[in-house]
């Protein structure tokens, strides 16, 4: 099964200087296309680290296994996702059918 989440992996601090300029320069386009291109690959799997952070609706940091670089996750309570998901489908059912 392929993973859900997966590190985007670390961006260079040179590539992060050119990130940080395009952003002052209030070039965000540019930013994150350099943001997307620049990252080393890292691809580990980070679903293990999402199903274990608490579903608080609250951000929670973690370190990637294989890089290390940080990572932040944010779950949704159950209860809330399923509500909001039931509101997402009566929304979606024709109304009169
Ligand atoms: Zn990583």
């Amino acid at each position: 099964m392929r993973p859900q989440f997966t590190c985007r992996g670390a961006l260079p601090a040179l590539v992060r200087e050119k990130v940080v300029a395009a952003l002052a320069a209030g070039q965000e386009k540019e930013a994150r296309i350099l943001d997307e291109l620049g990252r080393i690959g890292c691809g580990a799997s980070l679903d293990e680290i999402h199903a274990a952070i608490p579903e608080d609706g609250k951000e929670h940091s973690a370190e990637c296994p294989k890089c290390g670089i940080e990572v932040v996750f944010r779950r949704i309570p159950t209860a809330e996702a399923a509500a909001l998901a039931a509101e997402a489908e009566a929304a979606e059912t024709p109304a009169g059918t």
